[in-house]
C-alpha cells in the first residue's frame, strides 16, 4: 500500500537509558530532517491523558515504571503510520525498547519497503541520569519521575532494554555518541553521524 512512496525515506532510533536526552534532541532532529516522530512514550501518555481502553490498560505498568507490552506498542505505532502515509523519514524515540520490539521494527520497515540508517545511543553516567531525571520530575507533571520509580527505569532498562544495543552492535549498526555537554554540541554529534548514515 504505501511501498512506492516509501523509498527515500531516512530511518533513525534514537537510543538511550530514561534522562539521556533522547526527547529534547528528537525536537531538533525532526526539524532538521523533517521526519515523523514517533516517541511511543508521549503516545501513551496522551493516550493516558485521553483516558482511552489502550491508555487505561497502559496506566499502572507506566507508573510502576515497567515497560507496556509489545502489543500496545505495536497498536499504537501502526495506527500513527497510518495516518501519515507519505512523510520523509520516520524517528523512533523510546522504541525498540526489547529485542522482541527490534524485530517489530524490521518487519514495519519491510513493510514500507523501508530500511534503519541508523541507530544512535546516547551515553550518559548513570548519576547524571538520575540528577536530570529528578530535576525533570519538579517541572514535568510525570508520575514516573519520582526517585522510586526511576530506579525501577533503570532496572528495567538494563534488564530488557541494554539487550537491544547488544542486538544492533552485533549487526554493525550502534553508535555511541557521547550525550553530555550542551544541547548543541550533542545535536551537531548526532546530525555529523546522520549525515554519514544518509550518504551511504
Ligand atoms: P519514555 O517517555 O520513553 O521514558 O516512556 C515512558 C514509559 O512508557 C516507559 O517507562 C514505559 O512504561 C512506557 N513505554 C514507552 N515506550 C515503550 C516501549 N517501546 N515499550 C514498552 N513500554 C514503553
Amino acid at each position: 500500500m504505501l511501498s512506492n512512496t516509501m523509498k527515500a525515506m531516512l530511518n533513525i532510533v534514537l537510543f538511550g537509558p530514561p534522562g539521556a536526552g533522547k526527547g529534547t534532541q528528537s525536537q531538533k532532529l525532526i526539524e532538521r530532517y523533517r521526519l515523523l516522530y514517533i516517541s511511543t512514550g508521549d503516545m501513551l501518555r496522551e493516550e493516558i491523558k485521553a483516558q482511552t481502553e489502550l491508555g487505561k490498560q497502559a496506566q499502572a505498568t507506566i507508573e510502576r515504571g515497567e515497560l507496556v507490552s509489545d502489543d500496545l506498542i505495536g497498536r499504537i505505532i501502526e495506527a500513527k503510520i497510518a495516518r501519515e502515509p507519505e512523510v520523509a523519514g520516520i524517528l523512533f524515540d523510546g522504541f525498540p525498547r526489547k529485542v522482541s520490539q527490534a524485530h517489530m521494527l524490521e518487519a514495519l520497515l519491510e513493510k514500507l519497503n523501508s530500511r534503519l540508517h541508523c541507530m544512535l545511543s546516547l551515553e550518559v553516567p548513570q548519576d547524571v541520569l538520575l540528577q536530570r531525571l529528578l530535576e525533570r520530575g519538579k517541572v514535568s507533571g510525570r508520575a514516573d519521575d519520582t526517585e522510586e520509580v526511576i530506579l525501577n527505569r533503570f532496572k528495567e532498562y538494563e534488564a530488557k532494554t541494554a539487550p537491544v544495543a547488544e542486538y544492533y552492535r552485533q549487526k554493525g549498526m550502534y553508535t555511541a555518541i557521547k550525550g553530555t555537554g550542551t544541547v548543541e554540541e550533542i545535536f551537531e554529534r548526532l546530525t555529523a553521524e546522520i549525515d554519514k548514515a544518509a550518504a551511504k
